[in-house]
């Protein structure tokens, strides 16, 4: 039977460590760590983990800004906002939730923040430094990072491990392969154009899957021994609970956890993470602007 991984604990002690570095950076510099959040529009799925970003902060001893702005926010608004909390010095970090409503062109909203500020590691220059060589980017996306830090903590060496990642996207699969491979995994990219999804998951060492779709993955289509890492969040209806929702990964779990050595649940195991991951990189983009390391 796998071993949980458990995403609220870690995130708990890495928030934990964010608050005591939070501290000394303050008492240090007299500043306080300080994040901008930018929501647009209405979305009650946004609005909440917004408000979960802020409380985070403030927990951490940071200090959070809230811009919200209604869906009909022009594009030239919201770039004045952005160019607004770019020259003002008092916020160390920006995060622009998304997604952003369709008439934005949410690309050129995420390359305005400023490289220094882009604590969501979003903008095409920090992507673009993590898929080069040689280059260290400023900050990268956080649900990557928190998902690497859930590896270490159990203590893999992924130096030439089999990671198949399942789902491309910006915000996850396609910074996540680019850590991955950084740090020495062997990684296949699976996404919706993948032929037989098992013979991948089937010689993969590590599955991480970030899709959006339960029961995508089963116990049947993973080695044995492996490491399954589930960042999907789906709502599927539940009579028995009290919303008449719970929530699920890509993962079926109980046939998984059968197979697999370790496993993270869902909720309780990347989500955590993310909130934990942005505090860590609010916190460096306050370190690095005010020049402390
Ligand atoms: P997304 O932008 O919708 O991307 C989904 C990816 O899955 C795409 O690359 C897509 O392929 C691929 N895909 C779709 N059907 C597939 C299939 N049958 N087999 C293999 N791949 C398939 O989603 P996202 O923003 O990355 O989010 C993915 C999931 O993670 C969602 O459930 C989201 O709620 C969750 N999430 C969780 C956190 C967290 O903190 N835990 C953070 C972010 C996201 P194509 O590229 O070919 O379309």
């Amino acid at each position: 039977m796998a071993e949980l991984i458990d995403g609220k604990a870690i995130a708990a002690g890495i928030r934990a460590d964010v608050a005591t570095a939070v501290a000394a950076f303050t008492a240090q510099t007299g500043y306080v760590p300080t994040l901008a959040t930018v929501l647009v529009g209405d979305d009650a799925g946004s609005a909440y983990y917004v408000r979960a970003k802020h409380r985070a902060c403030k927990s951490a001893g940071m200090k959070s800004v809230g811009h919200e702005l209604s869906a009909e926010t022009t594009q030239a608004e919201l770039e004045s906002l952005l160019k607004t909390l770019n020259d003002d010095d008092s916020i160390d970090g920006i995060l622009v939730q998304l997604p952003l409503p369709k008439h934005i062109d949410e690309q050129r909203i995420i390359d305005l923040v400023a490289i220094e500020k882009d604590v969501d590691g979003f903008n095409v220059q920090n992507i673009g430094a993590l898929a080069m060589r040689g280059r260290e980017p400023r900050f990268s996306p956080a649900t990557p990072l928190g998902i690497m830090r859930l590896l270490s903590e159990i203590g893999v060496d992924l130096n030439g491990k089999n990671v198949a990642m399942i789902g491309r996207s910006n915000l996850v699969g396609t910074p996540t392969t680019l850590l991955l491979a950084n740090a020495n995994a062997t990684v296949t990219l699976c996404h919706s154009r993948t032929r037989n999804l098992a013979e991948h998951t089937r010689l993969a060492d590590i599955v991480i899957s970030a899709v959006g779709r339960p029961n995508l993955i089963t116990g049947e289509m993973l080695k044995e021994g492996c490491i399954v890492i589930d960042v999907a969040i789906n709502e599927v209806a539940d009579e028995t609970a009290k919303r008449g929702y719970r929530l699920v990964g890509d993962v079926a779990f109980e046939s998984a956890e059968k197979v697999a050595a370790h496993i993270t649940p869902v909720p309780g195991g990347v989500g955590p993470m993310t909130i934990a991951m942005l505090l860590v990189n609010t916190l460096k983009a306050a370190q690095l602007r005010r020049a402390t390391t």
